[in-house]
């Protein structure tokens, strides 16, 4: 079944053309990297698809899950699950992880029809969860991403299944040493110019992006 699918996606920001036609499509269960050279507009498409303000979307659609995400408002967008999660966490002290965790699953089940978990059945819920993950209890009374480091990265493959798709949009090339992509698309101007299996973010590694005419990336930056 398609996840996602992206078609002849154009953007503009203050009258600037950053998308000039992206396509993508994501099928259950695959993970996906799209990365390129600094200006590429890898961060464009990460806003524009999580819905943050001051795009003006003028070619295209995007499909997730059958629905028009473009029509949806970011935080209906973020209820389906499409949202932009940080890379390099801010901390909100006096907030507890477990706190916000639940406030956020509650809008979820809200948003599905669902009953709101009271704080024993969260508790128990999860409880399980960080079992699964194999993390600490103690980060549920800590603030929300207090004493991060921004490497939780193993805690995505624990989460890989056959209904699950993952597009991670960086230019974090060691990322996918911990993350293998089933598929990597190479951003550059606004367009996916090369596509490939995981090979190819081997081939970036040694060759950098000289052949997209543009410099290779520093590694360990932001994306
Ligand atoms: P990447 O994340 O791949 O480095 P970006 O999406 O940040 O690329 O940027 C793509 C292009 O869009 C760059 O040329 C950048 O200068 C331009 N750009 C990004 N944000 C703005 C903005 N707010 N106003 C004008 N141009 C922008
Ligand atoms: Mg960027």
């Amino acid at each position: 079944m398609k996840m996602l699918e992206i078609k002849n996606l154009h953007a503009k920001i203050e009258g600037k053309e950053i998308l000039r036609g992206i396509n993508l499509t994501v099928n259950e269960g695959e993970v996906h990297a799209i990365m390129g050279p600094n200006g590429a507009g890898k961060s464009t498409l990460s806003n524009v698809l999580t819905g943050r303000e001051g795009y003006e979307i003028t070619q295209g659609e995007v499909i997730y899950k059958g629905e028009n995400l473009l029509e949806l408002e970011p935080e209906e967008r973020a209820r389906r699950g499409v949202f932009l999660a940080f890379q390099y966490p801010v901390e909100i002290p006096g907030v507890s992880n477990i706190y916000l965790l639940k406030a956020a699953l509650n809008a979820v089940r809200k948003h599905q029809g669902l009953d709101e978990l009271d704080a024993i059945d969260f508790l128990t819920l999860v409880r399980s969860k960080m079992q699964l993950v194999k993390m600490d209890e103690q980060f549920l009374h800590r603030s929300v991403n207090e004493g991060f480091s921004g490497g939780e990265k193993k805690g995505v493959n624990a989460l890989r299944s056959p209904e699950r798709s993952f597009v991670m949009i960086t230019h974090y090339q060691r990322l996918l040493d911990y993350i293998v992509p089933d598929f990597v698309h190479v951003l550059s101007e606004g367009r996916i110019v090369k596509s490939g299996d995981k090979e190819l973010a081997k081939e970036l590694e040694k060759s950098g992006y000289s052949w997209v005419h543009d410099a290779p990336e520093p590694e360990g930056q932001p994306a």
